[in-house]
């Protein structure tokens, strides 16, 4: 059996999550809120749930969390320029995952070799459980019926990094 040799294009970022807790504040009707400074938050039972990855941190297979201190220098000072109901926020716990980052930060959907039926959803982003959905209806129309009818997911072949094509989404940081 030949393998299908394709090009790898996405890289391991770490995303650290933090627990932090903040009596005065509750998120409970606004979903996820992703703010502009990169950090996004919501609510997490009692808790509040909120991520960052620093920009200037290189790729890799990290997966230690760095525990207050990250939250004290990353995480804090972010949510407190949001809102000064964040002037108390107090770390409880958190973790460290890790996100598959495609060149544009958008994910990898379609045929993954345009001669043969093997097919590829991945490199979400950072966003792979909110797409799973259209992702799996758009894979699943493709595979059935060899095109896509309920999601056109074209734009999102990996044959966009040959052709030096970029498809991203202005409020994805
Ligand atoms: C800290 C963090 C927070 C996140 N928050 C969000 C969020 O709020 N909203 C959102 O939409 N997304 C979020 N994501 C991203 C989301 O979790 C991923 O995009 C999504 O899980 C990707 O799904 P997947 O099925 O493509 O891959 P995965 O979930 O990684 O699943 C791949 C599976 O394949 C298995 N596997 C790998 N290699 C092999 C092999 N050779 N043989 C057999 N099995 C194998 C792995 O063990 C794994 O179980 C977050 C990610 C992280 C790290």
């Amino acid at each position: 059996m030949k393998l299908l040799k394709l090009r790898n294009w996405t890289q391991p970022i770490r995303r650290q999550v933090c627990i932090v807790d903040n009596r005065e504040t509750n998120f409970a009707n606004y979903g996820m809120i992703v703010d502009t400074s990169g950090v996004y938050f919501h609510n997490e039972g009692p808790h509040i749930l909120a991520g960052y990855s620093p920009p200037d941190e290189p790729p890799g297979y990290h997966f230690n969390y760095d525990g207050e201190p990250f939250f004290l220098n990353e995480i804090w000072p972010r949510m407190y320029a949001r809102m000064s109901a964040m002037e108390r926020l107090r770390h409880v716990t958190g973790w460290a995952g890790l996100y598959e980052v495609s060149p544009d930060r958008s994910a990898i959907v379609g045929r993954a070799d345009p001669t043969k039926r093997i097919y590829e959803a991945h490199s979400f982003s950072g966003r792979g459980v909110m797409q799973s959905y259209g992702a799996g209806q758009a894979l699943a129309d493709l595979i059935a019926n060899g095109k896509y009818s309920t999601f056109d997911a074209t734009a999102l072949s990996r044959a966009r990094f040959d052709r030096n094509e970029q498809v991203r989404e202005e409020l994805h940081i």
